[in-house]
């Protein structure tokens, strides 16, 4: 089992964490409670800090003079100019984030789908970021930020958390300045990184081959394809010929019932009957079994804490197709 680091997570405190919303009440989440112990969160309700009270008015996004106003259901009054200045200063305050968990479809925090509403009350045709989620979303293109009900499906979940410890993994060797990590760092996330984007990866390992002195130039270089290649999740398909490659190097010492398994494993995942956990598994037993050291290394079997793998909403719907 693998050491993994803690990473700081700024995420809307009315998950999980306090009673904060317009109605004094909180939002329950799962995932929340179940990295509790391994994130560091740090929670904001942008709400609160502007000086609303707990319970309070709702708020929504006003469609007004071409504009969009930040305004108080019944009361209509606008606090546009005091969430963009909170949460300018709040988010310019940060120095050490590695990810974001919002509060979906709220006016503040909703990462995307936040209703818009003309002056009679009525929504119009299109929706937006809330407020503060906008600030965000300009601010750190390249961090994961998530919506929390996104969160209850697997395949965004497995997204979020591998992209959040890769890129914690890949702060301590950026800053390292030595090659040798950024080559380590590369070939331990080699099939990762074939899962997730055979062509970024090609171009990644490029950039690692032709180092010529200058770590700065390059690492940037590197740190650009690397959230290229990062900005997807990866494809079933793309998953099964990363199986099928690490296979390649246990095949020939299988029988042929274990063959089958693996196969017919793959065939269930493929037609979603089945979680990729189970041909991983079964690929890891083996991989210990006949000791293939460069396999054991790969942190394409553990992106993130083992324990954080939870697969019980495998068949709940698919986000990714919203
Ligand atoms: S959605 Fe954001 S602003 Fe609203 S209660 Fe939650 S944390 Fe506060």
């Amino acid at each position: 089992m693998k050491n993994f680091k803690k990473p700081n997570i700024i995420i809307s405190r009315c998950i999980e964490h306090d009673n904060c919303r317009y109605d004094g009440h909180k939002i329950s989440s799962d995932f929340v409670k179940n990295t509790k112990k391994y994130f560091n969160y740090i929670t904001v309700c942008p709400e609160v800090e502007i000086g609303l009270p707990i319970p309070r008015n709702s708020l929504k996004i006003a469609f007004k003079n071409n504009n969009y106003e930040f305004v108080q259901n019944n009361t209509y009054n606008n606090y546009t100019e005091k969430i963009r200045i909170f949460s300018s200063n709040f988010l310019e305050s940060i120095t050490n984030v590695d990810g974001f968990i919002l509060k979906n479809k709220s006016p503040s925090c909703g990462v995307k789908g936040v209703k818009i509403y003309l002056e009679n009350g009525n929504p119009i045709n299109q929706k937006t970021e809330g407020f503060f989620a906008k600030e965000v979303l300009k601010r750190f293109p390249n961090i994961p930020i998530e919506d929390e009900a996104r969160l209850r499906n697997k395949r965004i979940k497995d997204h979020f958390l591998t992209k959040v410890y890769t890129l914690l993994d890949f702060k301590d060797t950026k800053y390292s300045k030595s090659i040798k990590e950024l080559i380590e760092f590369h070939t331990k996330n080699k099939l990762l990184f074939m899962a997730y984007n055979q062509k970024q990866k090609d171009i990644l390992g490029n950039i690692v081959g032709n180092y010529s002195k200058n770590f700065d130039n390059l690492i940037k270089y590197y740190e650009l394809n690397l959230n290229l290649l990062l900005s997807r999740p990866p494809l079933t398909e793309s998953n099964i010929n990363v199986l099928m490659h690490i296979f390649g190097y246990v095949s020939r010492k299988l029988s042929k019932e274990e063959k089958e398994l693996f196969i017919e494993s793959l065939e269930r995942y493929r037609n979603e009957l089945e979680c990729i956990n189970i041909p991983i598994i079964l690929l890891k037993s083996w991989i210990i079994r006949f000791d293939v050291d460069y396999l054991k290394k790969q942190t394409y079997f553990e992106p993130f804490p083992m324990e954080l793998s939870d697969n019980s909403d495998l068949f709940k719907r698919d986000y990714w197709k919203e």
